[in-house]
């Protein structure tokens, strides 16, 4: 019996973009793309993130383009995306993974924090989407892959804003894939439950969350992991391989949906 091929293994020299590429999910997925032979567009909202990022790309032999690019500013985001399309050609794939968590009760809730979180994870979506839209549908061809969360499928206490924001990355994607359906771009939304990085971490550590749960913080991520059926975190690269998938040709036939992996922890 033959090894069935890995999924995605028929990207080879499309062009995506991933925002929010610096570090966690958003750099597995870009390095994850980049080993498929996808030429690779990462943004970056840390200028820091970029230097390292870029080599690791190259060293897989991948065409690249890395820059700065805060999603919350049209201008950033119209220039990088130009600067990669320039690069690389028409971005094919596009992965809109930037994303903020704030811990904070509706009650008092802070507008400032309230607009971050909404322009960060779903305005974002807007600014970038937009920009690709003309060119997947002029070639019949598009990948649009939203990173949601379980938390955008049902709500959390003291995540309001990042819970609304989920929800609404939700709706993007199904009247986006509605849209789009019949000019061969597909539109979908992935949502984790708790990925092993840096954001899950700093959440299971703040003092809010804390205070929320009434537990310790040196109980917080071994509670949170044995919350999950599976008993453990995801990690990012099995994010990364879901994009993968949804990106193949193998998939082509699936849009408008938001996909849970989360080890059991949602059922939703
Ligand atoms: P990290 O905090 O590790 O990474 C998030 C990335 O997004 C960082 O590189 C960050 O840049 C970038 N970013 C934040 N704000 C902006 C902005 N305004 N413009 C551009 N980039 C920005 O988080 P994860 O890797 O865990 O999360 C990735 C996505 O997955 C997010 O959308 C998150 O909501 C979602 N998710 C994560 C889960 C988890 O348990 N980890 C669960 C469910 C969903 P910088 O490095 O400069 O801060």
């Amino acid at each position: 019996m033959g090894t069935a091929p890995a999924a995605g293994s028929d990207l080879k020299g499309r062009v995506a973009w991933v925002t929010g590429a610096g570090r966690g999910i958003g750099r597995a997925i870009a390095i994850r793309l980049a080993a498929l032979g996808v030429s690779v567009a990462a943004s970056v909202r840390r200028p820091e993130a970029a230097f390292d990022l870029k080599e690791e790309l190259e060293s897989l032999g991948a065409k690249c383009a890395v820059g700065v690019c805060d999603v919350r500013s049209e201008s950033q985001v119209g220039e990088f995306a130009a600067m990669a399309s320039d690069s690389l050609g028409p971005l094919q794939i596009l992965v809109n993974n930037a994303g903020i968590y704030r811990t904070e009760p509706v009650a008092g809730h802070s507008t400032d924090v309230w607009r971050e979180v909404i322009e960060t994870n779903l305005t974002g979506c807007l600014f970038t989407s937009r920009l690709v839209l003309a060119s997947m549908i002029a070639c019949g061809w598009g990948r649009v892959i939203n990173i949601s969360s379980i938390s955008g499928k049902v709500g959390e206490i003291w995540g309001a804003a990042y819970s609304a924001s989920k929800f609404g990355m939700i709706g993007f994607t199904q009247s986006l894939a509605l849209e789009v359906a019949r000019h061969g771009v597909t539109v979908n939304a992935i949502c984790p439950g708790w990925v092993d990085t840096a954001m899950a971490r700093g959440q299971l550590t703040d003092q809010s969350w804390l205070e929320l749960n009434q537990i310790d913080r040196s109980a917080s991520i071994d509670c949170a992991r044995l919350s999950v059926p599976m008993e453990r975190f995801i990690h990012p690269g099995e994010v990364a391989d879901l994009v993968a998938f949804l990106a193949s040709s193998a998939a082509g036939g699936i849009t408008g949906q938001a996909i849970n992996i989360c080890g059991g922890l949602s059922l939703h």
